[in-house]
């Protein structure tokens, strides 16, 4: 009897696909190695299995997207150096 007759279950993930992880921080604190859903980037334990962004049911408006977010910092950095301008003369 061989090593694979053993596992048939890990003879099978020694695809391409097995290198992609969902990577998610367990409980234990080490990362999830369940494979993610199909075009996911997390398994369906760890949000694969629900939608993201304007599709989830919990969207609301948007403000807490990382677009937003990053429209606001971006907002914030040209008014800090505004101010400092003004500040300056
Ligand atoms: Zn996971």
């Amino acid at each position: 009897m061989s090593d694979t007759e053993h596992y048939p279950m890990q003879a099978k993930s020694d695809s391409e696909n097995s290198l992609i992880v969902c990577g998610a921080k367990t409980r234990t604190g080490t990362a999830c190695k369940n494979q993610p859903m199909a075009g996911k980037k997390r398994c369906r334990m760890h949000g694969g299995a629900s939608p993201s962004g304007k599709d989830h049911w919990n969207f609301k408006h948007g403000y807490w997207s990382k677009e937003e977010k990053q429209q606001r910092t971006k907002l914030m950095r040209m008014m800090k150096a505004y101010l400092n301008e003004m500040q300056m003369t």
